[in-house]
């Protein structure tokens, strides 16, 4: 039998969360204005050696790189920066009048890994960019946007943590300071961070394995080498947070896996109970240089991605399951010839908008009652000989028991009234729909 691949996953009973998480998104897209865009799942891989970097742990180890039938070198992408900066500078959108210009996806990214909990080869993200300004009141909305989310999904537990880079020059000292401090320890680091530490350094605080070594905890502080314009911006995007009542923890080893960060990069991570070491579940920063280095125009932005696999697990664990949309109308034909007027019904209900199913395997009225329950039906309709000849049927109020005879040109406007008086459904929150 022919099986997915390793790393990849089908989705199909947690559909409820998925959509739930979708809703949530596009609502808070939408308070914050982030308006969609959908870019392509593959691009040339140049695009990823020149935003992403040569020497990052995505591309030089990470992507799906192949020859298409023309010869062209290309990726599966693996995140979603790139791409949508690609589409920004390709359609001019920085010349839209509206200023600065905001940006959400969601869709799949593509990374040879080893799989793991929280670790896939095909996984969804969420992410947004906002171009435009290099104030730090962008740095600062594109967090409240992320929390907002969160609290959307009231998802709790979870800790912002912040830390900025700077420019060039506050980069290129902290570099110099990062690299004099490790120098003596050079020799017992990973093998990767011997490489890093040539590429770049900086990268060698992100690392898996070294974590606990002790030159990493008492390396220096990029904070501490910020110029006093970048000092000014990073103290202005907390203050920010502040005044929005946003919680957040300055992490002076967050650095983030990419070449391409400037200024304020930050993460937010829930409870390691929830979700063991994969506890990131989303990643920031500011990029100022990634536009022009693409050939756009100099353009300040900010943006972040949430991993959606891991969002998942933390709200599964958190008992925050996904809600199941409810069925109405459950029609229960007792006799062949009551089936196609059980369809003719079915397609009246659902034509004003009511949910409907019914069986379609000739069951027995029990075996048909069963289902309904499976399916979670507010309300059972029978439909036999008898009902037919006097155009009448029964209707079997599940939540309530009770039972009642309604002409059939009365079935909607009968259901429709029982709805109004019901109240909201525990479990999935629409009127009168049983859980
Ligand atoms: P990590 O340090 O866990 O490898 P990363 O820094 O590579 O993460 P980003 O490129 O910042 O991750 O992506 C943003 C988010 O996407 C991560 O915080 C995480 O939630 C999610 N993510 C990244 N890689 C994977 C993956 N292979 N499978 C599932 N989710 C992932
Ligand atoms: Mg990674």
């Amino acid at each position: 039998m022919l099986q997915k691949m390793k790393g990849t996953y089908d989705l199909h009973d947690t559909m409820p969360l998925v959509h739930d998480i979708e809703r949530a998104i596009q609502a808070v897209s939408r308070l914050f204005q982030y308006q969609e865009i959908r870019t392509p799942h593959f691009e040339l891989s140049e695009l990823y050696h020149r935003s992403v970097g040569e020497s990052s742990d995505i591309v030089s180890k990470e992507t799906y790189d192949f020859k298409d039938r023309g010869g062209r070198a290309v990726t599966l992408r693996p995140e979603g920066t790139a791409g949508v900066v690609r589409a920004y500078v390709e359609n001019k959108l920085y010349a839209e009048p509206i200023k600065p210009q905001k940006y959400y996806y969601v869709g799949s990214m593509f990374r040879y890994e080893r799989p793991q909990k929280g670790r896939f080869r095909e996984f969804r993200q969420f992410g947004a960019e906002a171009f435009g300004s290099e104030h730090p009141e962008l740095d600062a909305e594109v967090i409240a946007y992320a929390i907002t989310f969160l609290r959307a999904l009231k998802l709790k537990n979870l800790t912002v943590h912040v830390n900025s880079l700077g420019d060039a020059t506050s980069k290129t000292a902290y570099r110099a300071a990062l690299k004099a401090h490790i120098a003596p320890h050079l020799e017992t680091l990973c093998t990767d961070c011997q490489t890093r530490y040539h590429d770049n350094p900086l990268r060698i605080l992100d690392c898996k394995v070294d974590t606990r070594h002790e030159a990493l905890q008492t390396a220096p502080k990029p904070l501490d080498y910020l110029t006093e314009p970048d000092r000014q911006h990073f103290d202005a995007v907390i203050a920010l947070l502040k005044a929005m009542d946003i919680a957040y923890t300055i992490d002076n080893s967050l650095v983030r896996g990419l070449d391409y960060y400037t200024h304020t990069v930050f993460e937010i991570k829930v409870d390691p109970d929830l979700l063991g070491n994969q506890n990131t579940i989303c990643g920031g920063g500011r990029y100022n240089h990634l536009v022009e280095s693409l050939g756009g125009p100099s353009t300040p932005a900010v943006g972040f991605a949430f991993g959606l696999e891991r969002l998942m697990v933390a709200l599964e664990a958190a008992g925050l399951q996904g809600k199941v949309q409810p069925l109405y109308c459950y029609v229960a034909a007792l006799d062949e010839s009551s089936v196609k007027y059980a369809m003719a019904l079915m397609q009246s209900l659902r034509m004003r908008g009511l949910t409907c199913n019914m069986g379609f395997e000739r069951k027995s009225l029990k075996a048909q009652f069963k289902q309904s329950a499976h399916q979670h039906a507010r309300f059972v309709i029978i439909l036999g000989e008898a009902e037919i000849a006097s155009k009448t049927v029964q209707i079997k109020d599940q939540t309530s028991g009770d039972s009642f005879s309604v002409p059939l040109d009365e079935v909607y406007s009968t259901i429709m009234a029982q709805l109004s008086t019901a109240s909201d459904c525990e479990t999935c929150g629409h009127k009168g729909a049983s859980s």
